[in-house]
């Protein structure tokens, strides 16, 4: 380790930074946000540099360079467009005991500054001493998407209650496992979701029951349609902290793949033909899991609150009073209206989309067929595979035209998807025709607006 990262205190501290272009805006961009005195000094700012002296974020004194600007500051940048300049300031700052850092001179640098994720207090910074920038931006870009944008506030809350902690721990080791278990290496962004009350209340727990195994808690995740670039940041970092993963049918191995390889993954969906687990036994099974202190993630294809039986999940956690949290996910209509292009409204056409299922527990299922059958009506159809002939039957019986457009997109986003498009006339037999077997959707009323990618493969190859 060449270079030593420390955290250097910024307040009552004077900051000089020599240059006011795109070199010197760079080092300011993190510069206003310590508490520094600021100066930048330069005969030339930028509009942005501008504007945040017109914020009083820093001070500008319009001048060229001169050894005395040296004295009484902390830190240097030498940030000029001039590359000479820049290493005669870095130079003459050494000199004087200054720690100078020159823009994108290595060499002239005492220090040089390392990409950082903040979540302040929090901050993470990452450096490859100058090796690889490319990396250290990778790396940022990566850690920005799992740690969860308030984490600030939760070290913010935890110092809060660290005296309490203190008084009745009063050993170090024992305050370290105890703060180990509360944070647990898990999912950080539930503890952020309790809210500043339901995190004290957790830490009071933990205090006045030392004994106590952690408590169990259990996120509904929204899996999206299958590609699993479409989940959610918070369907990631639940992933990342899961113990126990119980996944349905339509979630995507992609996206099963996410969770830690030692995880204990549960699959609960439906087997075509084969042997299903009821909603019941998936209900106890949660419970089970949060009850041993698991963190469970309840994995379900698309959105959770969509034809996912959400609710039934709910009311149970809710009468065993074991935390729980949603993460809305993409669902089966979004993902596939985005494939083939077509805005879900449209303005002066349609003001509204009905989303439908073809079954529930009756079987086909019936709907307000008269107000579907209307010519600017538009509606997705869920779980319609099986149903088709019947909705077409009854669409046609009420009116609606036989050449309304129908798209029919199965495993949406899947690297297997399939598009077919057809009329209201023809729907049922062309998707015999093209071997729908599902999970599809239909979407009466919408054209595809773009070519089908697997389309275009098919057609060149
Ligand atoms: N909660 C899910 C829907 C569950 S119901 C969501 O919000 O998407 C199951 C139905 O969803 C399937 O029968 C099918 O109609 C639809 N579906 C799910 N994933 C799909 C996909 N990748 N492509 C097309 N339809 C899909």
């Amino acid at each position: 380790m060449r270079y030593l990262p420390i955290h250097i205190e910024t307040k009552d501290v004077t900051i000089r930074v020599f240059g006011g272009g795109e070199a010197a805006e760079a080092k300011l961009r993190t510069l206003i946000k310590t508490e520094a005195r600021l100066e930048v000094i330069s005969e030339n700012i930028s509009l942005e540099i501008s504007r945040w002296a017109e914020q009083g974020s820093l001070t500008w004194r319009q001048k060229s360079f001169e050894a005395s600007d040296l004295t009484g500051a902390r830190l240097v940048y030498a940030a000029s467009e001039d590359d000479g300049l820049n290493a005669q300031i870095a130079k003459l700052a050494r000199e004087q005991g200054v720690l100078a850092n020159a823009a994108d001179q290595k060499s002239a640098c005492d220090f040089i500054t390392p990409a950082l994720v903040d979540r302040s207090p929090v901050l993470v910074s990452i450096g490859t001493e100058g090796t690889t920038p490319g990396l250290a931006r990778a790396l940022k870009a990566d850690l920005e998407k799992r740690l969860p944008a308030d984490l600030g506030k939760l070290a913010l809350l935890t110092k809060k209650l660290r005296a309490k902690v203190k008084k009745q721990l009063p050993n170090l080791s024992d305050r370290q496992s105890f703060w180990a278990k509360i944070f647990g290496g898990k999912d950080l962004s539930h503890q952020l979701r309790l809210g500043a009350e339901g995190f004290t209340n957790t830490v009071e727990s933990a205090l006045s029951n030392p004994s106590e195994e952690k408590t169990g808690q259990v996120a509904l995740v929204g899996a999206g349609p299958g590609n699993p670039d479409l989940l959610t940041i918070a369907a990631q970092q639940s992933l990342h902290g899961a113990d126990v993963i119980i996944y349905d049918r339509l979630v995507s191995q992609q996206v099963l793949e996410l969770g830690r390889r030692e995880a204990e993954y549960i699959y609960v969906g439906k087997t075509p033909n084969g042997p299903s687990v009821t909603q019941d036994d998936i209900n106890a099974l949660i419970v089970e899991k949060a009850r041993e202190g698991l963190h469970v993630v309840r994995l379900k294809g698309g959105d959770p609150l969509i034809f996912g039986r959400a609710d039934e999940e709910i009311n149970v956690l809710r009468d065993a009073d074991i935390a729980f949290r949603i993460v809305p996910g993409i669902t089966a209509a979004a993902g596939a209206a985005a494939e083939i292009g077509a805005s879900l409204t449209t303005r002066g056409k349609n003001s509204s989309v009905t989303f439908l299922t073809g079954h529930d527990t009756k079987g086909y299922a019936e709907q307000d067929w008269k107000a579907l059958a209307k010519p600017d009506a538009r509606a997705v159809v869920y779980m319609g595979v099986g149903a088709s002939r019947f909705i077409q039957g009854r669409l046609l019986i009420h009116g609606a035209s036989a050449e309304t457009p129908v798209t029919v997109v199965e495993n949406a986003t899947r690297p297997e998807e399939e598009v077919v498009s057809t009329t209201l006339s023809s729907l049922a037999d062309d998707m015999i025709q093209a071997g729908i077997k599902g999970p599809a959707v239909l979407m009466l009323g919408y054209s595809a607006n773009r070519a089908d990618v697997t389309q275009i493969l098919k057609a060149v190859s």
